[in-house]
């Protein structure tokens, strides 16, 4: 039996694709070992979304190139969306690198792992499916408080800075009993709560259900107390789903909406199909169905031919929007995507840095503005581990996904409690709890 050792980088969905992954191999009778000191082979499921997420990998395979050469592992593979996007480059690093597997050639990697091993050979796959979708794979979690599943795989939008649709290619849907089955599962796991995963939800469809059917199915036939999901596209978000997010209590009061940028020939250059005025109207309505939701967004600053004015747009939208907050990143062009082939990443890189200085010293005044009209309240959280910086308190989460840092005894990740928000910084709610023994005793002794 040989030892595995799995890291994960960039999205959720690579977490999850590394539960399938570990369900996979340990099936091959492989076994995944939690330091790469007790493994023979390293595994790196990657992202390819960012140049920066490249970097790290390269980065990363160079030190692993050394410890090869050591003797101190014997086999290393590249996973996922990078091992899609630049299976040509990677195969060039060969004898570093002997098993590449796109998102959709899991199942084949007991075959590649023996490729390599009983043959001397290399083990590359990167077919991608039209049909796959893992739905009769059983994720092998990591026991906590949060759980993912993915209903749908690939993506059919085409935004022109994106790769995902030449790196998970099309889109296709599990069923809804197979997404039940896999929540019911969860629910006897003991998880807390549970993110449901995909490229563009809305477009999730099984037979007669679309997305706003099966998170009505999720919410009333399952018992998990929190439901989360990610991402939806403005384009075509679902009405429908604004009003069961709004009747089911477990369905949490959080949307997360890429917004990309506030100007109308940029949006139409990245191919988003949708105008910052349908923008507006869509939250607009969602805050009206949904009173009290928190909005989050993506952002991207610098894309090909963004001028002064045009990031002035999404300045303006971003100040008039006033998200609960954002993840702003500079545009970093993609090999292969319908913009690097069609238009120049002309903006100069001073110029992207100083977009985005400007837009997070917006945006961390409005977190904390917003953050600060919570003090006073009490809200429900549920806890999921010790903060950081003072292993006396807990850091939970609050239905808004909002991170809350209070102290309780008696209490233990996974457990809700009631706490009364005392202030707030740009990032965080602090808090106590209420009803619960304050501070004071010694809650280090508590069992995790
Ligand atoms: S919706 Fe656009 S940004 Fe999102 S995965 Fe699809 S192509 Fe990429």
């Amino acid at each position: 039996m040989k030892n595995i050792y799995l890291e994960t980088y960039g999205c959720q969905m690579n977490e999850y694709d590394s539960e399938l992954v570990r369900s996979i191999l340990t099936a091959s009778q492989y076994q995944f070992v939690p330091s790469i000191d007790l493994a023979q082979i390293v595994l790196m499921n990657t992202c390819a979304v960012r140049e920066n997420a490249h970097q790290k990998i390269y980065h990363r395979l160079d030190e692993l190139k050394g410890m090869k050469k050591r003797g101190e592992i014997e086999v290393v593979g590249v996973l996922g969306c990078m091992a899609q996007s630049l299976r040509k480059t990677l195969a060039e690093r060969s004898p570093t690198v002997d098993v590449v597997a796109g998102p959709d050639s899991y199942k084949k990697l007991p075959n590649l792992l023996t490729a390599v091993y009983e043959n001397n050979n290399h083990g590359f796959d990167f077919a991608l499916s039209e049909f796959e979708t893992y739905a009769d794979i059983t994720p092998k979690r990591i026991a906590g408080i949060n759980a993912w599943v993915a209903i749908m795989r690939g993506c059919d939008n085409f935004c022109t800075f994106c790769v995902v649709p030449y790196t998970r290619g099309r889109e296709r849907s599990r069923s809804v009993e197979s997404v039940l089955n896999e929540a019911y599962r969860i629910e006897s796991e003991g998880f807390k709560q549970v993110t449901i995963l995909g490229q563009n939800v809305n477009s999730y469809h099984s037979g007669d259900d679309d997305f706003a059917d099966l998170m009505h199915t999720l919410a009333t036939k399952s018992n998990i107390p929190r439901i989360r999901f990610t991402s939806p596209h403005p384009k075509d978000f679902p009405r429908k789903l604004l009003h069961v997010i709004a009747e089911n209590p477990s369905l949490c009061k959080q949307i997360h909406l890429p917004l990309q940028a506030g100007n109308n020939t940029v949006l139409k250059r990245m191919n988003r199909t949708y105008t910052k005025e349908e923008f507006y109207d869509l939250v607009d309505e969602i805050r009206m169905i949904i009173p009290g939701v928190a909005l989050t967004t993506d952002i991207i600053v610098g894309f090909s031919g963004e001028s002064d004015a045009d990031f002035e747009d999404t300045f303006d939208v971003m100040e008039k929007v006033r998200f609960d907050s954002a993840f702003i990143f500079k545009y970093s062009e993609r090999k292969n995507t319908i913009a690097s082939r069609k238009f120049a990443d002309d903006v100069p890189e001073a110029a992207k840095t100083e977009r985005i200085v400007r837009l997070n010293d917006l945006q961390r005044q409005i977190s904390k503005e917003i953050n600060q009209t919570e003090i006073g309240k009490k809200v429900e959280v549920l806890i999921e581990h010790r903060s950081k910086k003072d292993a006396n308190e807990w850091l939970g989460r609050t239905d808004q996904n909002k991170g809350v840092v209070f102290a309780a005894t008696g209490k233990n990740p996974g457990d809700f409690v009631t706490v009364e928000i005392t202030s707030a910084t740009t990032n965080t709610l602090i808090g106590r709890a209420v009803n619960v023994v304050p501070k004071s005793s010694n809650i280090l002794s508590l069992s995790r």
